[in-house]
């Protein structure tokens, strides 16, 4: 059994934000165009504040405008979608993203219904929901939810065509799976959609050649399940107890056993995790073409 080969998602993240620095710079150039991107975060989610606060820093090194909204933890709904609304307003603002969870006064699915569609850098208003599945091109192409786009992106460049291939996405969510799925089958992949109910999942996972594991479970999916030479991509993020009282983050896969048997593979961290922001200013750059009526560039 020969070690799989080991997708690098740090370093194709940190290509595609310099693709994204690159565009950036000409639409400046040639179009007087600067890309932003509004960041909402209500309460003190530590989490949620690091996310944020890369997001922002990222968004800054692209050369793209960042504005931060931190709304405390007692914002009422109200409040909150009056922002929403200033925000789908602003010329200045292309994207615009509320950092998930909200505080339980705030109905998550209010707030996504009111964003501006073509500000949902998200991709989780529905109108971008629907025209990811009937496949909408050209200027009503959806906006793709970011960590299913990153995951497309690193299997593209590592397998090139993805058609005919078997996929199995393990996780049905609406961040996740779901759009996972319908990317796959635009790839024309045969898809199954595996979850919690799904009978015998080893050997539903056993017949991928390509694996996606969205599931939030450390290490669940072991080498046993996989496909000889299979591609899987581990979306997981836990964290649970390391050495010395310290935590430390692990996939859905037991990445150890895994690569002897896979023939590709993205680690944690490093592998689906960095791509997710990359791709939010991905984004941003195609909804602020977009918006101004300019074709956007191919990141
Ligand atoms: P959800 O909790 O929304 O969905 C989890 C899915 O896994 C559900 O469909 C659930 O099935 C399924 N599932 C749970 N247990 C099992 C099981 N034992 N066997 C089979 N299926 C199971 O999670 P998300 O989709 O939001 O996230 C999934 C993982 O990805 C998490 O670890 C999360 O932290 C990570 N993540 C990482 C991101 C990144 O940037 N890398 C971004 C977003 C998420 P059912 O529907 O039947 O309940």
């Amino acid at each position: 059994m020969s070690e799989a080969n080991i997708i690098d998602g740090k370093a194709f993240a940190a290509g595609l934000r310099e693709r994204v620095g690159k565009a950036v710079t000409r639409l400046k150039a040639d179009h007087g165009l600067t890309p932003g991107l509004a960041v909402v975060l209500v309460g003190e989610n530590p989490a949620s504040e690091v996310y944020v606060r890369n997001k922002a820093r990222q968004t800054a090194e692209a050369g793209m405008q960042s504005f931060e909204h931190k709304l405390s933890l007692e914002t009422t709904q109200a409040e909150l979608l009056a922002l929403v609304d200033k925000l789908n307003k602003d010329p200045a603002v292309h994207g615009i993203l509320v950092q998930l969870p909200l505080p339980d006064q705030i109905a998550e699915q209010a707030v996504i219904d009111a964003l501006d569609p073509a500000k949902d850098v998200d991709g989780f208003h529905v109108i971008n929901v629907g025209r990811l599945s009937t496949g909408t091109t050209g200027a009503n192409a959806p906006m793709v939810p970011c960590t299913p786009l990153g995951c497309i992106m690193l299997l593209k460049d590592r397998l090139g065509n993805l058609s005919g291939l078997n996929a199995v996405v393990i996780g049905r969510s609406n961040i996740v799976g779901k759009p996972m799925a319908q990317l796959l089958i635009k790839e024309s992949c045969t898809v199954t959609i595996a979850h919690s109910r799904t009978r015998d999942l080893p050997a539903v996972a056993r017949g991928a050649d390509i694996l996606i594991a969205a599931v939030g479970r450390p290490q669940m999916i072991k080498a046993d399940w996989i496909k000889p030479g299979a591609a899987v991509i581990d979306v997981g993020i836990n964290r649970v107890a390391g050495e010395g009282g310290k935590s430390r983050i692990v996939g859905d896969v037991d990445t150890a056993g895994a690569k002897a048997v896979a023939g590709a593979i993205t680690p944690v961290p490093g592998g689906v995790g960095p791509m997710t922001i990359a791709c939010l200013l991905a984004n941003t750059v195609t909804a602020a073409c977009r918006q101004a009526g300019i074709e956007p560039p191919d990141l």
